[in-house]
């Protein structure tokens, strides 16, 4: 039922030939029960850390997180990270433990963990240790903290996103009790670093049941990202919206593939929608403005959040654009190549199909559109035509040697031709550009 892979089955078995507790624990064994295949795997063992790295003398071992208990025993080039029994003592400021006992019972060690699903630990000798329900909840699909969960949400608050990031990715509901002091203690989410944070929102958004929490928690999510206030229940009155604007977010990032900077794209790209709200004289609802302020608020967020720049750049970038009107033209379509990047341009397609995918039926024609847009966008590039100054056949140095000085002349002059190009009125060619240079620019 279970597979141990098979330098994890070494580590345990040394373990326990040394006369220590040895098992697999959380995640791996959590993804087996479920059928999900999980490459890293926890171990967790009675013996302290000094025994441990004496048992594994002959392998490298690296002092991880000694002070936790956690090294790291590299065999095969697969590291395993085995950690001691401990009971964690004396949280501060809702998040780490002033200091840690280590212990020699597997259930004191369990009982430290954060749901049920996750304390549960394994290995052949023993078969399935499950001191708190996790095997029942994972059948019946319910997360459930171990023990008091308001207890366990005010010693650990990142508990709470990571209640919510499991619900997303696993599909569970859950349970009441813990589900309630989720709500109370959402607060103490402030207390908790940005990079932890961060990296439970990535991994939640990217859940195969995100829309779902986004909408049901959008209160927990607002104390970490406050950019998102406003957007449950905001009625668009368009008649091509059929959702709110949580809703239609919530939507649309189910139909956006789970890549990263995509998914944090759609998750803000409408953020700037409540304050750009405005009615024409039929009733009708405008958001004017929305995509500069929704980039702005993003941008703001995720430095926040102390994301890494890439993925900065690139969710900026795509919420800026959202709602450009591409003309659907060779031209336009070179064009937005050149300002948007190729990947900026396809990630583009992705955004408004996913976009609109999200609204009513009215919306439907914005689809073919984007398929259009990634047809002319496709022929473009395996045509290799060219689109921007690196694939221009006159360089600045022709120029130069043409009499053209150095500076704004210089660089004016290579986006004329560029132009001259896209639109098709000359062609890629450098004696062609020489020669249209000086006849129309020059
Ligand atoms: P993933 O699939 O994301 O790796 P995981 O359950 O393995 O899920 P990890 O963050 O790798 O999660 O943590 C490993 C195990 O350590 C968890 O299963 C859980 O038992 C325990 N754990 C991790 N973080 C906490 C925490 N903040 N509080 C209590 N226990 C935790
Ligand atoms: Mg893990």
């Amino acid at each position: 039922m279970i597979l141990i892979p098979t330098e994890a089955e070494y580590a345990i078995n040394k373990l326990i030939k040394n006369g220590y507790d040895a098992y697999l624990v959380g995640g791996f064994v959590r993804n087996s029960l479920m059928g999900i295949d999980t490459t890293d795997c926890d171990i967790t063992t009675s013996a302290t850390p000094d025994e441990v790295i004496n048992v594994f003398k002959d392998l490298k071992v690296v002092k991880t997180g000694i002070k936790h208990g956690t090294v790291t025993v590299i065999k095969n080039n697969i590291p395993l990270e085995i950690t001691t029994f401990r009971i964690d003592e004396n949280y501060t400021d809702n998040r780490h433990p002033e200091s840690v006992i280590f212990t020699k019972s597997i259930r004191d060690d369990l009982a430290r963990r954060d749901f049920t699903v996750n304390a549960l630990a394994y290995n052949k000798e023993k078969g399935l240790v499950d001191e708190f329900g996790g095997i029942d909840d994972i059948k019946n699909s319910v997360l459930r903290a171990v023990g008091n969960a308001a207890e366990r949400f005010n010693e650990d608050a990142l508990r709470i996103m990571r209640a919510i990031r499991f619900s997303a990715v696993l599909g569970f509901e859950i349970e009441p009790k813990t589900k309630a002091a989720i709500f109370e203690f959402k607060d103490l989410l402030l207390n908790v670093s940005s990079e932890r944070i961060f990296s439970e929102l990535v991994k939640l958004i990217m859940g195969k049941n995100a829309a779902d929490v986004i909408c049901e928690y959008h209160e927990v999510l607002e104390v970490i990202l406050p950019e998102i206030k406003g957007m449950a229940g905001f009625d668009q009155q368009a008649p091509h919206h059929i959702y709110d604007v949580l809703k239609h977010t919530a939507v649309a990032l189910q139909k956006t593939e789970a890549t990263k900077h995509l998914r944090l794209a759609v998750l803000l790209h409408d953020c700037g929608k409540p304050q750009c709200f405005s009615t024409d004289k039929n009733g009708v609802g405008h958001f004017k403005g929305h995509p500069e302020l929704s980039a702005k608020k993003a941008k703001q967020a995720l430095c926040r959040l102390k994301a890494d720049n890439e993925t900065v750049l690139n969710v900026v970038r795509l919420i800026a654009h959202h709602d450009d009107a591409i003309p659907l033209t060779e031209a336009g379509v070179k064009r937005a190549l050149n300002s948007l990047t190729v990947q900026g341009f396809f990630d583009l397609i992705k955004l408004k199909k996913a976009d609109n995918l999200a609204k009513g039926d009215l919306a439907k024609f914005r689809l073919s559109e984007a398929e259009r847009l990634y047809e002319i966008g496709k022929k473009v590039i395996d045509e290799n035509q060219c689109f921007s100054l690196k694939q221009l056949a006159i360089k600045g140095d022709d120029l130069i040697a043409l009499g053209i000085p150095r500076g704004k002349k210089l660089g004016d002059t290579l986006e004329a031709l560029l132009d001259a190009v896209i639109d098709g009125r000359v062609e890629n060619d450098k004696n062609k550009l020489i020669e249209y240079l000086k006849n129309h620019i020059a």
